[in-house]
């Protein structure tokens, strides 16, 4: 739980552990007295963004225990929007410990989670949405990512949410005018008018809500799965892949029958490429957990990719398997080419029979060897890049959090039937409650409408010292 007092508040922001410099942050009302009395070398009245150099002294009689460079903010002027102070002490984890107890002993409080944070939504140094972005750029995975919660965090989505908001409280005053002066039969602006009006906005949510898919590819990165039957040669693809890439092999769980995941950059998007368990009855109860895995996967998975062996052709087992996938999301993978002498009689015999077995559509089929690792890399991420600009992964997606997707896709519905009734000409009390729905999701958005419970859900994300 957050608290709410104004008490000065501090904490490590940069990563806990031993490194050249460390940087406690000491936010708040208090911030220079408390910090004097830690660096007495702090003049009375420093000028704010200016940075100090001397020699800081224990609360605990222990007397000097490192030199540091403080930089002031003044009130209003820091990222919190309270005075600060800044520490860039040495990076000893003695030395960090021996600053914060002093300055607790001084008076300060150890910060909660995301309290930094949260103070500059409280002192309206950053809105709700911005706040969020703070998160996201500090959790960011990949450069695309960052990018787009840099742009957030500039104020991009707020803005153009501002922009709804004011149409939105303008459409409603003018219906709820309309209201009260129904009586003297006085129309304060026209139904085409405000359809026109509302209409812009309606189409603006609409094309926010649009980019929400994208924008959690890009943040969250894409599942793509490597399935198929066992041996068929998906742990060597997958390993071909990532001897190209050098990313890291994490195994979730012990055994080799269950999901094996590495994450990769292509073309500045993290994707999860996962191996799952080979696909087939289960013997015992460890494959069968495997197995429910692997289908959990599948079921979730952005990109498949079936493998299975080319030596042996599509078997009748994995025609059943990829009729019941959606196909659009998988590429069919022939591996063990080397062990072929005719690579095209391969796929014209393989789409013979899918065409055979009454599929719908014929999947993207690559042919490669594991053995062949470049290769087999190549054709891979190749595909992942074609799927990618296919879905036009770009840094224009704006919207990314589940919470605004949730909201916003409220304020579009409600914004729709306050359309239709205003549209219709009928009852106009109803239409301003629907606006009135609708304005409210946005706020909330923004954090001008807010309650504990949004608040906690958001900051409880982050951790100390952010
Ligand atoms: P998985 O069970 O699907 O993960 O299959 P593995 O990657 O463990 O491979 C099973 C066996 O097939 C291993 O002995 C591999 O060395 C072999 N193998 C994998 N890919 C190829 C390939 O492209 N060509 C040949 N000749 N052998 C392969």
């Amino acid at each position: 739980m957050i608290q709410r007092d104004q008490e000065s508040i501090c904490a490590l922001s940069t990563p806990s552990g031993t490194g050249a410099l460390a940087i406690v942050r000491l936010s708040g009302p208090k911030a220079l007295f408390i910090g004097r009395q830690i660096a007495p070398f702090l003049p009375e009245n420093p000028q704010s963004h200016h940075a100090y150099f001397g020699r800081l002294q224990s609360a605990e009689d222990r007397g000097e225990f490192d030199e540091a460079l403080i930089t002031y903010f003044g009130p209003g002027r820091s990222f919190t929007g309270e005075e600060t102070l800044e520490f860039s002490t040495h990076g000893s984890q003695n030395i960090v410990q021996e600053l914060l107890k002093s300055l607790v002993l001084k008076g300060a409080k150890p910060a909660t989670k995301g309290e930094f944070t949260y103070r500059a939504f409280m002192n309206g140094k950053l809105d709700l949405v911005q706040a969020e972005s703070v998160l996201a750029l500090i959790e960011s995975q990949s450069a695309l990512s960052a990018k787009q919660a840099l742009r957030q965090l500039k104020g991009g989505l707020s803005q153009e949410l501002e922009n709804y908001e004011s149409e939105i409280i303008w459409s409603l005053a003018h219906i709820e005018a309309g209201i009260d002066f129904s009586q003297e039969g006085l129309e304060t602006v026209s139904v085409p008018e405000l359809l026109q009006r509302l209409g812009v906005v309606q189409k603006g949510l609409s094309r926010l809500l649009s980019t929400y898919q994208q924008g959690r590819l890009v943040q969250e990165g894409v599942q793509a799965v490597l399935m198929g039957r066992p041996n068929v040669g998906k742990s060597s693809l997958l390993n071909a892949v990532l001897n190209e890439e050098k990313a890291i092999v994490t195994e979730i769980a012990g055994t080799t029958r269950d999901l094996i995941e590495a994450p990769l950059l292509v073309g500045g998007v993290r994707v999860n490429l996962i191996d799952t368990a080979g696909l087939r009855e289960a013997q015992d109860l460890v494959e069968k957990i495997g197995i429910e895995r692997t289908q959990r996967a599948s079921k979730e998975a952005d990109l498949i990719f079936f493998v299975f062996d080319a030596a042996q052709g599509l078997q009748s087992e994995e025609i059943l398997e990829l009729a019941r996938l959606d196909l659009s999301r998988v590429v069919l993978v022939a591996n063990k080419v080397d062990r072929i002498p005719d690579a095209e009689g391969l796929r014209r015999q393989t789409l013979e029979k899918l065409q055979a077995a009454g599929l719908k559509s014929s999947p993207k089929m690559l042919i490669v060897s594991a053995l062949d690792k470049r290769s087999s890399q190549e054709q891979l991420t190749g595909a992942l890049t074609d799927w990618l600009s296919v879905r036009q992964i770009e840094d224009q997606a704006l919207l990314f959090q589940a919470r605004h997707f949730e909201r916003l896709s409220m304020a579009a519905g409600n914004l729709a039937e306050g359309l239709k009734l205003v549209a219709a000409g009928l009852s106009p009390e109803l239409a301003a409650l629907e606006l009135k729905e609708a304005l409210l999701c946005v706020q909330e958005v923004l954090g001008k409408h807010f309650d504990d419970q949004i608040l906690d859900r958001v900051f409880k994300e982050f951790c100390i010292g952010k």
